[in-house]
């Protein structure tokens, strides 16, 4: 997918790359980042957070990304559009990971099927090919996950940040104590390969995202973000 220039539009348009009103749209100036590691987003079809979502932009940034919306895929492959083996992919575990389990403070851990570090980290994150991220509230997710079965093949990563979400006090309940689905990937594609520039990437145009939401709130405090 090409990122053209926002273009000239009415208020009322909407950006058909990263589905935001103008007046938050910040897809120019993305540039694409290569990733090695793939990125799924499964998003569900009920997700409203038009304002401060961040799925499609993440998406956006990386030449090797699928964006989806949806409840269900019958395979891992049929949801990418391409040919992979679930065992290869990791999900971003759901449940309540002990960050205080994780190995020499790690801010990524591979889980076993009951939550607990596996023994090899080293060598669980380097077979990692792609990471699934499911995108909504965090019972919207949970339906994902049990829509999937085959997710349960995969590998589950958790996450143990340590800097809290720049959503700060932007996002009320459920999610305030959770990374975007921005932060989410920039931390964990850029912790896989190794490349801190992916992650400076992806939170320069989210903090630019989060200035513009800002602003149009001031503009128009009334309007539902
Ligand atoms: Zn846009």
């Amino acid at each position: 997918m090409t990122i053209a220039a926002a273009p000239e539009t009415a208020a009322a348009e909407i950006c058909p790359h990263c589905n935001k009103a103008p007046a938050l749209c910040v897809c120019e100036g993305i540039a694409k980042l290569d990733n090695r590691v793939g990125l799924l987003i499964l998003q569900h079809p009920q997700e409203q957070d038009k304002g401060l979502g961040t799925a499609r932009l993440t998406a956006l940034h990386f030449n090797n990304a699928v964006f989806k919306i949806g409840l269900s895929w019958p395979s891992l492959t049929k949801a990418l559009g391409r040919q992979a083996d679930p065992k290869a992919w990791a999900v971003l575990y759901l449940g309540s990971a002990k960050p205080a389990d994780f190995p020499d403070r790690a801010e990524i851990a591979v889980l076993d099927k009951s939550g607990a570090p596996v023994p090899h980290q080293n060598s669980a994150l380097s077979e990692i090919e792609g990471i699934i991220l499911l995108d909504g509230t965090w019972s919207q997710a949970k339906t994902l996950w049990w829509r999937n079965a085959w997710m349960l093949k995969c590998k589950r990563v958790a996450l143990a940040p340590r800097r809290p979400s720049l959503y700060g006090k932007l996002r009320k309940e459920p999610r305030k104590e959770a990374l975007s689905t921005l932060e989410s990937a920039g931390l964990l594609i850029s912790r896989l390969e190794r490349r801190a520039d992916f992650e400076a990437a992806l939170l320069k145009t989210f903090a630019r995202m989060l200035g513009k939401y800002t602003e149009a709130k001031k503009a128009a405090p009334a309007r539902p973000a």
